[in-house]
């Protein structure tokens, strides 16, 4: 696809954020370029193949609409999705042609290296684009690679893992299995509800698309035994659309860092010996899974934490936890703080009550010292614990569609981002505000 040397809207990572953002920013009238480095959209929820949509709704209220419901139709027109579980191809399809109606420029296999920063202000961007090295000038930049690359790149400060220890999540290789006998496995999960995690219970016998959490018992046996490697303690699946499959969110590798090359390379390696290990230690010892068979695994590792970008505002665990709300709200969310912990620490889920849901604030999606970037999804201005939180899809992607307000009626009045009025992306944002 020919692209330009000028864009007035630059956004840099095509994962859900960056997705719902260029869509949005291009609806709105901004002339609007994607730039992702690998050869297909999706980041995490395809190359991660991460599955399913965590909780963003109450019993009768939906907490984010927009782009992100787009999405979530197409999938469905294919029988891609069903609840809130889908396939990693058919996201990608969906996404591709909600950018395509839009008119959006996508640039693939084209990495962000370096960037000219001056004065506050982004000026351009350059792309390693098969070893030859293009810039392309912006107006607006908005930051959605999740590692908060052009924060990086740009001598921007940055956070990284936790506040005292600096430890970040541990990474997950996720993979998809067939042949499963997802009635016997389930029958027996209801015989024995000791040897699984409570919260399977609360959903499964209203929503189609299951999670089994557990096995406790059989894993222990084969740890003590050597056949799994002591990460794993226990095994975690959700059922997808298709009949007997499964996605398997049960890897864990701990204690590597996923912005340095060589972390992730050692990440990968355990995350594909897990995987073997998980499918012979599910064939041969766990019932309804003896014609089981692995289908595929992911593109990559799951990254769940690396850089947070330093924004305006900050969101915090108290903001997530008192289901704060903020007059400048562009994005609602109820998913409360999970941190899957390394060695040293415990893990933790903390869910909010029914009904309870915070506000994320148009100043959190301002970069500190910078006049014209905006960061959204995985990388936003947060606290470790705040990022647990609205690491999440289908915040990702209300902030993401945020960004893209901001950005495309910051082009329309010629502002600049910060004096776009709150109003004016309110009105554009209503969907996700009501
Ligand atoms: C193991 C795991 C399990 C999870 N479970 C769930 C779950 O069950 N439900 C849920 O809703 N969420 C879950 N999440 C969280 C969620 O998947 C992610 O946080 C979210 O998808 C992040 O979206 P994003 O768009 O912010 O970033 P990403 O998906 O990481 O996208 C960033 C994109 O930027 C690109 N990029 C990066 N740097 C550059 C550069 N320099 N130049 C060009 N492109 C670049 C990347 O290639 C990528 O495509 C999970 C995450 C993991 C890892």
């Amino acid at each position: 696809m020919p692209f330009k040397n000028k864009y007035d809207v630059i956004v840099a990572g095509a994962g859900i954020a960056g997705i719902c953002a260029a869509i949005k920013s291009q609806k709105l009238g901004a002339e609007t370029l994607l730039i992702e480095r690998y050869s297909f959209l999706g980041g995490m929820s395809s190359a991660g193949m991460v599955t399913p949509l965590m909780k963003y709704w109450f019993k009768d209220k939906i907490l984010v609409k927009g782009v992100f419901e787009d999405l979530q139709n197409e999938m469905r027109k294919f029988d891609g999705m069903i609840d809130n579980g889908f396939y990693a191809l058919e996201f990608r399809k969906a996404a591709y042609k909600l950018l395509k109606n839009a008119n959006v420029d996508i640039l693939f296999n084209s990495e962000i290296i370096k960037t000219n920063f001056n004065n506050r202000k982004l000026e351009s961007v350059t792309i390693n684009s098969h070893n030859q090295k293009k810039i392309i000038q912006g107006n607006v930049f908005i930051d959605t690679s999740g590692d908060a690359s052009l924060i990086y790149l740009s001598g921007l400060p940055f956070q990284k893992g936790d506040e005292m220890t600096g430890n970040l999540q541990t990474m997950t290789l996720f993979f998809r299995m067939g042949g499963i006998d997802i009635d016997r496995v389930k029958e027996n999960a209801w015989k024995n509800k000791e040897d699984y995690f409570a919260w399977i219970f609360d959903t499964a016998d209203y929503q189609k698309i299951i999670s089994i959490a557990g096995f406790f018992n059989a894993v222990k046996k084969e740890l003590e035994k050597g056949e799994l490697q002591k990460e794993l303690s226990y095994i975690f699946f959700t059922t997808l659309p298709e009949k007997g499959e499964g996605a398997f969110n049960t890897t864990n590798i701990m204690g590597l860092d996923a912005s340095s090359s060589s972390d992730l390379t050692k990440a990968e390696i355990i995350g594909r010996e897990q995987v073997n290990q998980v499918i012979n230690f599910l064939v041969n010892k766990i019932e309804g899974f003896e014609n089981s068979y692995l289908l595929e695994s992911a593109v990559q590792i799951g990254v769940r934490e690396t850089r947070r970008v330093i924004g305006d505002y900050t969101i915090n665990g108290e903001d997530v936890k008192t289901g704060r709300k903020f007059n400048d709200a562009i994005a609602r969310a109820c998913y409360g703080i999970d941190i899957h912990g390394q060695e040293n620490e415990d893990s933790r889920m903390e869910e909010l009550p029914e009904n309870q849901y915070y506000e994320i604030p148009m100043k959190a999606l301002f970069v500190k010292d910078a006049d014209n970037i905006l960061s959204a999804g995985r990388c936003v201005s947060s606290t470790r614990e705040g990022h647990s939180a609205v690491r999440i899809q289908p915040t990702c992607a209300a902030m993401g569609e945020a960004a893209g307000a901001i950005a495309a009626l910051a082009i329309k009045n010629n502002l600049t981002i910060r004096n776009v009025d709150y109003k004016e992306v309110r009105k554009e944002l209503l969907e996700n505000l009501e």
